[in-house]
């Protein structure tokens, strides 16, 4: 692992504040509705914990898996499944919630493979959307956070398995230049 320090971003208190918000529009926007909140492992679990905790509404949760091929901070197009949905979406509302919409491949796969279950609806949730990375239109339903570029760990971002746990959002600044600085 390159040595790299963490920058915060985005606080605990601002995390919960916008959560607390997503979660009232959700739960206005699908009143009365049969939702299905479809959360993408690993990354978006502490997401969906706390969203579905200030969700006044019943809704049920399923989870997905997908691994896809890359290194450990540039995804690729290479995307398999690892773990299915155990739930029917056979005329329900989905909402994916993912961790981090960036190049836009994982969800467009994810969306064609939901699809195909004919759900009623199907809408993004996404704790960050980083827009000016897309590779294909991605649409994100909801945005927790649109952030340019930049690689960030915590509230349930890795990099490579570490940062989990942090309560903020941290962004990962790769120090090139001191592994380099001796050099010459
Ligand atoms: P996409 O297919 O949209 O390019 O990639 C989405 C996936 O790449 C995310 O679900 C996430 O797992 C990973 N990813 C993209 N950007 C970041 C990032 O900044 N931090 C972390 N930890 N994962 C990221």
């Amino acid at each position: 692992m390159n040595a790299h320090r963490l920058v915060l971003k985005i606080s605990k208190d601002e995390i919960q504040n916008r959560v607390r918000a997503l979660a009232a529009q959700i739960a206005s926007d699908y009143q009365g509705k049969d939702l299905v909140m479809v959360g993408v492992l690993k990354g978006a679990f502490i997401f969906l914990a706390d969203l579905i905790r200030s969700l006044d509404m019943p809704v049920e949760v399923d989870f997905i898996r997908i691994a896809s091929y890359g290194t450990s901070t540039e995804s690729s197009g290479g995307i398999t499944l690892s773990k299915d949905l155990e739930c029917s979406i056979d005329g329900r509302d989905v909402l994916v919630v993912e961790d981090i919409v960036d190049t836009g491949l994982t969800m467009r796969w994810l969306m064609g493979h939901l699809q195909r279950r004919n759900p009623r609806t199907v809408k993004i949730c996404a704790l960050i959307d980083k827009y000016e990375r897309r590779a294909v239109e991605m649409p994100v339903h909801y945005a927790g956070f649109r952030i340019p570029s930049g690689f960030v760990v915590g509230y349930g971002l890795d990099f490579a398995e570490k940062y989990r746990g942090l309560q903020g959002i941290y962004e990962v600044a790769f120090d090139a230049m001191v592994e380099g600085s001796h050099a010459g």
